[in-house]
């Protein structure tokens, strides 16, 4: 996912990259392309790229058990300057050297769409529901659970 910033003129230009998400080494949760959308805005000493990344993912559901895709997005900002500005510490900041004329967003594609994977994953189903397990072995004792439950009442 590059961008040629070379000869690149002030104010607002668009790109629409995908990339394999296997490419992006993105976990294999991940499938199929992943597609960021940029706007890349150059000033005279710095370009900030506003970036919106997306990619499908398969999960599994934590309440049910089943399998599910959905899409995930993430959006972030980074600003590429020539020279070193104030800190922003809001934003990731990278240096360009004089000759630098391409911008590789994938690293940071990566790792916000990593990062934008939900701590706690459900399918949204209307039918999601905890499977429910036969209980009838719960109700049964263990045989050794029985033997270590006798000698306990003999010691008391
Ligand atoms: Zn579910």
């Amino acid at each position: 996912m590059q961008i040629n910033i070379s000869n690149l003129s002030e104010g607002a230009h668009t790109y629409e990259l995908s990339e394999d998400s296997r490419i992006l080494e993105l976990d294999n949760q991940f499938q199929g392309i992943a597609v960021a959308q940029v706007t890349l805005e150059k000033s005279i000493n710095q370009i900030v790229a506003t970036v919106h990344a997306s990619c499908k993912g398969v999960f599994v559901c934590d309440r049910c058990g089943r399998e599910y895709d959905d899409l995930v997005t993430a959006r972030f900002t980074s600003v590429y300057a020539w020279e070193e500005g104030e800190e922003n510490n809001d934003d990731d900041f990278y240096i360009l050297q004089p000759d630098d004329n391409i911008i590789d967003i994938s690293d940071s594609v990566a790792e916000y769409l990593t990062l934008a994977i939900p701590l706690k994953l459900l399918c949204n189903k209307s039918d999601c529901e905890i499977p429910n397990y036969s209980t009838e072995e719960d109700d049964m004792i263990d045989p050794r659970w029985e033997k270590l439950q006798k000698l306990l009442k003999t010691r008391e």
